[in-house]
């Protein structure tokens, strides 16, 4: 049998160095030494004339830039808003890879087809959605954002007898656009690829903790769409939904929203108030890599059933060499046509935790980034915004000591945080998203900020 697969030795091979770097992961630095980091032009060669052969490929690889990668499978890395890829829907990623399948039709592939079909029921289910609702698999928030934006633009367009995927926006009615001046930038990039300008947005302010103020929520005439949030990506606040539905209703917009990470709350207990009202918007966007712990990269759109011919008509896509429609083509609900069969992770993470596991989960990093917020206060700093969920900002003092106790933290290498702005201040940020984390992770992390603050 051995010898029906010639390439055998190199994927087992593959496997072992992939294993051997997650061992070493949690005695290393978290974000990698500048030494390391110096190797990385060894990659960066003139493209070589002859074969080379795939073992040695691999060791280089493992070689120079496995030191080089950033330890966000550990546990403490804390950085931006990364999760780290779940044990089960890692292993299901090198499944995926093997089986390497186009999951655009499922005269291409089945399999992936019936998977995808399978991890959208749970993913409705978990967030406690119809059944009816339309639920597509795309690479992160950024395409989830375009792919919503797609849908509401047809919707508001046709609503008004405009046909725009015919005649683009040459001549359009105009569309307006309400966002909060605290919407995450990836909105203003997905606006513009749609062709609605980030910077014809009507900017909304936000409460002191980064909340739409639906008080300041303007009211607009004609062809609307207004984009809320759940999670906002520095202190993790949650939009009121519910107010901000009524307001929408009222004008007959298009609502939209940003649950990057902040969308799994709905799957906890205790954090499901964080998006309560959910179930009243017409689309939502967020990400699987981040929270939910899916490997990169992978995201998912989620449209109300009453739009399902908006979506559809937003991506249409005909041609003689595709198949008739007579099954589930997930391909047909996304915009990109070849895909990887990206269902096939969320099914495992999901298979692999359950409704409970995905709300311990959740829980779990809350309570860890309210330890920090604590532990940090009690220490002297200020923590600068409410922490309804897993991310935590703090001040050291000043801008620059902020950053340069960021900068210090970082270089001495027990955990990763990275700055940003806050309210006009810098801020460290904290973000818990990963499964790894433990409370031995906090409480050395923590340890850690501590002295990087004391000796900057
Ligand atoms: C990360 C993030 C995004 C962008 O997601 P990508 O997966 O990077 O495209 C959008 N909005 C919020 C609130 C985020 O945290």
């Amino acid at each position: 049998m051995d010898s029906s697969l010639p390439h055998r030795d190199l994927l087992r091979e593959a496997c072992e160095l992939a294993i051997r770097h997650l061992a070493g992961i949690d005695s290393r630095s978290v974000f990698p030494r500048a030494e390391d980091l110096a190797r990385l032009v060894e990659l960066d060669r003139p493209l070589p004339d002859a074969p080379t052969d795939a073992r040695d490929v691999l060791r280089r690889l493992d070689q120079i830039a496995g030191p080089c990668t950033v330890a966000s499978q550990g546990g403490r890395a804390f950085a931006y808003v990364i999760g780290g890829a779940h044990p089960a829907a890692l292993a299901a990623d090198w499944m995926t890879s093997a089986w390497d399948q186009n999951a655009v039709f499922h005269d291409t592939s089945p399999a992936a087809a019936a998977i995808e079909r399978a991890a959208m029921r749970w993913v409705l289910e978990l967030l406690e959605l119809p059944p009816s609702w339309r639920c597509a698999f795309v690479t992160g928030t950024t395409m989830a954002h375009v792919t919503a934006l797609a849908t509401a633009r047809h919707a508001v367009l046709e609503r008004v007898g405009w046909d725009v995927e015919r005649d683009g926006l040459f001549g359009a009615p105009p569309i307006t656009v309400i966002a909060s001046e605290q919407a995450h930038g990836t909105l203003d990039r997905a606006l513009a690829i749609v062709g609605l300008g980030a910077g014809r947005v009507v900017r909304v302010p936000a409460d002191e903790h980064g909340r739409t103020r639906v008080d300041a929520l303007p009211r607009a005439n004609g062809p609307t769409i207004v984009c809320a949030q759940i999670g906002n990506v520095n202190g993790g606040a949650c939009d009121p939904l519910r107010e901000i539905a009524s307001a929408a209703n009222e004008m007959g917009a298009w609502l939209h929203v940003d649950g990057a990470f902040g969308l799994w709350a709905r799957a906890a207990p205790t954090r499901a108030h964080c998006a309560d009202g959910l179930e009243l918007v017409d689309s939502c966007a967020a990400d699987l890599h981040k929270w939910l712990n899916v490997p990169y990269d992978n995201g998912v759109v989620l449209v109300r059933d009453r739009w399902t011919f908006a979506m559809r008509a937003a991506l249409s896509m005909s041609g003689a060499y595709y198949p008739d429609e007579s099954h589930f083509d997930p391909g047909r609900w996304t915009p990109e046509a070849s895909r990887r069969a990206r269902g096939i992770t969320v099914w495992a993470v999901l298979a692999a935790l359950g409704r409970s596991g995905v709300a311990d989960l959740v829980e779990r990093t809350c309570a860890f980034a309210t330890r920090f917020a604590e532990g940090l206060r009690s220490a002297g700093y200020e923590v600068l915004a409410e922490v309804p969920l897993n991310q935590v900002l703090v001040s050291f003092g000043s801008d620059d000591r902020t950053r340069a106790v960021t900068q210090a933290l970082v270089r001495e290498g027990t955990c990763w945080c990275s700055p940003t702005i806050w309210r006009g201040r810098v801020a460290m940020r904290i973000s818990v998203s990963s499964w790894a984390t433990t409370g031995g992770d906090v409480e050395r992390s923590l340890a850690a900020m501590i002295r990087a603050a004391r000796s900057s």
